[in-house]
């Protein structure tokens, strides 16, 4: 079945801008930090047969994260450097505009535009308000998103490969070690900006090779199935009393 084409042009309101974590590049989040921002690191991890996703998805998932020790066996994590926005983008201008338009990240020139190839654009789940949906460009079809969007979400996809390895090796310079459950829960680990830099600056210039690098991990699950299952089995479970990372239950 053919669907309308979507139509989209920005109002400039910059509800995107807020209330969020904003998912950077290495070198965006590196960027982020020098101009005095603060950046976030959101862990998931996930193994098979315990994650239940399609091959298809495995595979998307499996190109973004890196392999690491936990327990007697392996999981994949996926470290997600993202500016803190919870309040609001501290780029957000008082008009409601970005202040670093030129510079803005990847992500903020593909919104509202999907990166994930496995969630489809829905505008009723966008912060832009309707009447950016009436008129402007089409961005995207039954043949995908148009060609400069599918060109930027193509470079956003390659660097998340790209980056992944970097990304848990850095978790381990700096002494990070629990990931969430995918799709069960989110670990947030808020580094401070000094030695988050200090730490992706270290990467770059003499990036570690070999497992030892990106450290031995533990997992914190927030559903008890799924806690009993791992725990029956040879994952480790950070059981810690006091985090000193936030914690949140996705179901
Ligand atoms: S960088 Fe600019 S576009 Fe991106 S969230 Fe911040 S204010 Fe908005
Ligand atoms: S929420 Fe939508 S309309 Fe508003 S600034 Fe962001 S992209 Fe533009």
């Amino acid at each position: 079945m053919q669907h309308q084409p979507t139509r989209f042009n920005c109002v400039g309101c910059g509800a995107c801008c807020k209330g969020r974590f904003i998912p950077l590049t290495l070198l965006e989040a590196r960027q982020w930090l020098e101009r005095g921002h603060d950046v976030a690191i959101l862990l998931e991890a996930f193994k098979q047969p315990h994650w239940p996703a399609s091959e298809q998805e495995y595979q998307h998932s499996l190109l973004r994260s890196a392999q690491v020790s936990c327990g007697n066996t392996h999981v994949q994590v996926t470290a997600i450097f993202a500016a803190n926005a919870l309040a609001q983008c501290p780029n957000l201008q008082a008009n409601d505009l970005c202040g670093i338009y030129k510079e803005r990240p990847l992500v903020c020139r593909i919104y509202p535009m999907e990166i994930n190839p496995f969630i489809e654009l829905m505008p009723q789940n966008k912060d832009c308000p309707s009447d950016a949906w009436e008129h402007g460009e089409i961005i995207a079809s039954d043949t995908g998103p148009e060609s400069s969007l599918s060109s930027l979400i193509q470079v956003s996809r390659l660097s998340d490969r790209a980056d992944a390895r970097a990304k848990v090796a850095i978790c381990n310079r700096l002494g990070i070690n629990v990931a969430a459950w995918k799709a069960d829960a989110l670990v947030i680990q808020f580094p401070a900006r000094e030695q988050l830099l200090q730490a992706i600056n270290a990467e770059g210039a003499t990036p570690e090779a070999g497992p030892q690098a990106l450290g031995k991990w533990k997992l914190r699950v927030a559903q008890s199935p799924l806690s009993e299952a791992l725990a029956h089995g040879e994952l480790a479970l950070d059981e810690a009393e006091s985090v000193n990372y936030a914690f949140h239950a996705l179901r």
